[in-house]
């Protein structure tokens, strides 16, 4: 008797974690209300808002023993979250790779959530692994391999990276013993998560080769074959090569065929990181910047930037879907109903995770509710957006970085006196000061160079022509600095 009253004392206190219909509304029209007007007012809000760190290391609130109003908790979250730094979701932010974050990717992951149906393994939802198998299909078919390609839909790129290079590593064998001779190929323009991803997957004392760039920071295919023969002739084995099909810093697609030419000679895994440049793809007109694309061995592409989702969705797409399973298959005694031959491979036997986000929801999502035209128009606009900003800018005095192949391009004012890094970061400073826009900068052979990535949904003309503006007038001010000392 004492058990069920306890247990019924209990249940009274519990119940409170399924509020009332009253409640949920309540709850939910607070929600939409803060949603509505961010989105509302977005395009008046700064791109950067510095913030002092000290303050924000102290600022929190306190986790409650009874749940508190959710206008106090929105309050909190609007002052210290959603008003401070980087601000991911505006058009008029350009720097590092931006998306945007699409709405529906929003009320796909709320759906996800209530329903909470188990990705990770076809007997428990098939049609939630129906549906991220069928996304993975469709980003297969767009690099034109075989029907029965899979890969894995994953948190992001960084991830998409290390799937790829564990693959790598045990398809071609490479084993303890290996490690210290076996030979990975890249240029200095790859994403930093390649490396972090050798050094995750246990292969720190890989050797990296850094393969020459040309002039246009592309990877010097000439350079490449020459060291893979050097490194086999000194008794080292050469096993994979990564190129990029829009490098982070610069937007660059490298030769891809040719580089498949050398891979294919010497039995090399041939990985493609397109993380930032995968879904331009998808516009025929520029698929000819990607030949040989489909002769790769797996690509990295990311729907949280190309495809503008909000952040959380990266893909990795492996040709030979058995590699993939033989690196990512394993099972528990526990797990015993739930390996049934499956007509979809699962998740779970694809990737290191088993209970997942069903994160392919927000993707198909946003797919079926706007439809691929509009997704293609704001591709090419970026494209074009990026031409016009690499022409203007020119117009007030700055000297540029290669013809963009994508929606990338460096810029830098070089002042007659005065060291011309020092210069352009002040300018980059005095932008960021600014916050309307956000601009990145990067490093190139020791020269300082401030990036533009034009790839959020929300950036058109408008944003573009006021990041121009905004440089202008930051220059000349500068200029007047420098002249006067
Ligand atoms: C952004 C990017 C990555 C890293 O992806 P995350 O989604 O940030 O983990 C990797 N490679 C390239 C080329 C990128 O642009």
């Amino acid at each position: 008797m004492q058990l069920i009253s306890r247990i019924q004392a209990l249940e009274k206190t519990a119940r409170q974690l399924e509020p009332h219909l009253l409640v949920r509304q309540e709850w939910h029209s607070a929600i939409e209300q803060y949603a509505n007007e961010f989105i509302e007012d977005n395009p008046k809000l700064n791109a950067f808002d510095s913030f002092d760190a000290n303050h924000f290391a102290q600022l929190e609130m306190d986790i409650p023993e009874e749940g508190r109003p959710i206008e106090e908790i929105l309050a909190f979250y609007k002052e210290t979250t959603d008003r401070v730094g980087i601000n991911p979701a505006s058009g008029k932010h350009f720097g590092y790779v931006p998306g945007g974050g699409v709405m529906p990717s929003a009320l796909g992951d709320y759906l996800a959530a209530i329903t909470n149906r188990y990705a990770g393994i076809f007997f428990a939802n098939p049609g939630s692994v129906k549906i991220e198998n069928q996304l993975l299909r469709w980003m297969c078919k767009m690099i034109a391999y075989p029907t029965n390609s899979l890969g894995n839909l994953c948190s992001g790129g960084s991830i998409a990276n290390l799937i790829a290079v564990t693959t790598a590593r045990d398809a071609r064998g490479i084993n303890s013993e290996k490690i210290p001779k076996a030979v990975a190929y890249m240029t200095n323009q790859v994403h930093h998560c390649v490396q972090k991803a050798m050094m995750i997957a246990g292969m720190r004392e890989v050797i990296i080769r850094y393969i020459d760039v040309d002039e246009a920071l592309k990877m010097d295919v000439i350079h490449l074959r020459k060291q893979i023969a050097a490194d086999k002739k000194q008794g080292l084995y050469p096993f994979l090569v990564v190129s990029s099909a829009g490098t982070t810093n610069t937007g660059v697609i490298d030769p891809l065929d040719a580089i498949a030419d050398i891979a294919e000679e010497n039995d090399l895994w041939y990985h493609i990181d397109a993380a930032y440049g995968g879904f331009f793809l998808m516009l025929e007109e520029y698929k000819h910047l990607f030949k040989g694309v489909e002769r790769s061995d797996s690509f990295t592409i990311d729907p949280h930037k190309g495809l503008f989702l909000s952040y959380g969705l990266g893909a990795i797409l492996v040709k030979d879907t058995e590699k993939l399973y033989a690196s990512f298959s394993y099972t528990g005694d526990y797990m015993q109903d739930a390996f049934e031959l499956a007509e979809e491979p699962s998740p779970a036997d694809l990737s290191p995770e088993l209970t997942k986000h069903f994160r392919g929801l927000r993707m198909w999502l946003s797919l079926q509710l706007l439809g691929t035209k509009a997704f293609r128009a704001a591709l090419e606009e970026k494209i074009l957006l990026c031409q016009y900003f690499h022409k203007e800018v020119q117009k007030i005095g700055f000297e540029v970085g290669p013809q963009p192949d994508l929606s990338i391009t460096v810029y830098r004012y070089v002042p007659t006196i005065g060291d011309a890094n020092l210069f352009n970061q002040s300018i980059l400073e005095a932008v960021r000061k600014d916050g309307r826009v956000f601009l990145s900068s990067t490093t190139i052979d020791g020269v300082f160079w401030i990036r533009l990535a034009v790839l959020s949904f929300r950036a058109h003309l408008e944003e573009v022509q006021l990041c121009l503006e905004i440089l202008s007038e930051v220059v000349n001010k500068q200029l007047k600095v420098v002249y006067k000392n």
